[in-house]
């Protein structure tokens, strides 16, 4: 994902340096002759320095701030007046906190998620959203079941040492007497297929860590991912029995890590579980001794016929183009582990407290708005499917934003083509004050992926993501680990997107 330059502020009246010396001048900090040419001592630069410090910290530093100086730019006003209705409401939080303890997690085909669709239509239509329906979709239902262990056993004691283990989703259980093989370690696919991997009859252990090196999170766990996607598949078509992967965080903590699995027809299922990463270092540095030592692995999970279930839509519809639509959504489903917090409970709220804060603060935009809580994202995209799939006559997706990274701190948004960056990037200056002008080439995630493939320009809200993959799909994916300003920060980026869109087209 490139990152792009943030584009510069037209209306703004010179450069840094300038506004700087206009602060010095306004606040009757006079250009002495410390500034003339050949003049610099050291004790005269210390001088200065404190002065321009003295003036940054009154605020004088930006001309656009200086009184008297204040040329209102497009939609300036409306967009503070959001950001401080969000704040001042503290209503996303609460959104999130009944959700996250009331429900909890929400695994697609559960009680818990069927809970949580009557919970998202009461919800939209408590902050007074329009046309709040369900749109009904079935879903697959896998189940994890009671049992969830393993084990090493080394070769040359009785000892025997725990392993934390939590199975892959979508993953087939062991017998009873669960799955006991030697190990065969190995990071990559293709060194499992090298000669000399002896890997028939053994578990596979996929033990490539995420790139502490990367400045974006996100960029680490999509080079690790396919560990985890792909290594049940990689594991058995190497004749291997089982595959324990490497959870996907860079922290060295206890807590496995699930996520979505695939398998093929082609090659047998065999299960696959996550450790943590503790475990897994503990296990590498004992195979490191004692290539012979064997795991149990015994998990009880199945998967049982689809349910019905359905996406959330609410919507504020447009005063002049209704049947222009503009998406924002998250997936109203999680993982059964933690309480879907941030993963996407926050994506969820964000969706609706931004339509709510546009409806409170009286905002009729053009173009309808609408909050789609998609079913299903993690294990099966189901209902970003059904929801591309439908025929819906007369109207058209003028654009779809996305938020599933969590509820952090707004950093800006990924744009998905050069025509909608272009314009939208424009709107920067609407997302300085809280930081989150950074604008960047990138998609608009997984549930919006299936309308960008019918040509629908998509975007995703980005947050910092340094902690997102402490908690991503753990039991650690709790409210606590929510912050509530910055939860509410991420709503109001999104209502101010989505009205500038709403308002201009694109
Ligand atoms: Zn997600």
């Amino acid at each position: 994902m490139a990152a792009l330059e943030e584009p510069r502020r037209e209306a703004q009246a010179g450069s840094h340096p300038h506004s700087v010396r206009e602060g010095i001048r306004r606040q009757g900090c006079r250009r002495h002759h410390v500034f003339s040419e050949g003049n610099f001592d050291m004790k005269r630069v210390g001088l200065i320095l404190a002065l321009l410090l003295g003036c940054r910290l009154l605020g004088y530093s930006d001309p656009a701030q200086a009184p008297g100086n204040e040329t209102p730019r497009p939609y300036e006003a409306i967009a503070m007046k959001i950001i401080t209705t969000a704040l001042g409401s503290g209503r996303a939080y609460e959104m999130l906190y009944d959700l996250t303890t009331n429900i909890g997690p929400r695994l697609s085909g559960s009680p818990e998620a069927a809970q949580a669709v009557l919970w998202a239509r009461k919800t939209m239509k408590h902050a007074r959203l329009e046309n709040v329906r369900l749109e009904p979709v079935m879903v697959p239902r896998w189940v994890r079941g009671p049992i969830e262990e393993a084990a090493i056993f080394p070769s040359s004691t009785h000892e025997t040492i725990p392993l934390k283990v939590t199975a892959l989703g979508g993953s087939v259980g062991t017998s009873d007497q669960g799955i006991t093989a030697e190990v065969v370690e190995v990071r990559s696919f293709d060194e499992l297929k090298a000669p000399g991997a002896n890997a028939k009859g053994k578990i596979i252990f996929f033990n490539r860590a995420m790139d502490r090196s990367k400045i974006k999170p996100m960029e680490a766990y999509g080079e690790a991912v396919n560990q985890r996607s792909r290594g049940a598949v990689a594991a058995a078509q190497a004749g291997g029995v089982a595959a324990l992967v490497r959870s996907m965080t860079s922290r060295l903590d206890d807590l496995p890590h699930t996520g979505a699995l695939d398998y093929e027809e082609s090659a047998p299922k065999v299960p696959a579980a996550a450790l943590s990463t503790v475990g897994a270092q503990r296990l590498s540095e004992l195979l490191a001794r004692d290539k012979t030592l064997r795991v149990r692995l015994r998990l009880s999970c199945k998967t049982l016929p689809d349910v019905e279930s359905a996406n959330v839509l609410g919507e504020l519809v447009g005063s002049e183009k209704p049947n222009e639509v503009i998406v924002i959504g998250g997936h109203l489903d999680s993982w059964d582990k933690g309480q879907g917090a941030h993963d996407d409970g926050a994506g969820c709220i964000h969706a609706i407290e931004a339509l709510r804060l546009l409806k409170q603060l009286g905002l009729k935009p053009k173009r309808t708005l609408r909050a789609v809580l998609f079913m299903n994202e993690e294990n099966g995209l189901r209902g970003a499917k059904a929801y591309a799939a439908k025929d819906r006559p007369g109207e058209s997706h003028v654009a779809a934003i996305e938020s599933d990274s969590g509820g952090f701190t707004p950093r800006g948004f990924s744009l998905s083509d050069a025509a909608t960056f272009k314009k939208l990037a424009n709107y920067a200056y609407l997302f300085r004050v809280i930081g989150a002008a950074r604008f960047e080439a990138g998609h608009g995630g997984a549930d919006v992926a299936e309308l960008a493939r019918k040509g629908v320009p998509t975007l995703a809200l980005r947050v910092d993501t340094h902690r997102y993959f402490d908690y991503h799909h753990a039991d650690s994916d709790t409210i606590d680990k929510v912050h509530d300003r910055e939860l509410e920060l991420g709503a109001a980026a999104l209502a101010i997107m989505a009205y500038v869109i709403a308002e201009e087209g694109l």
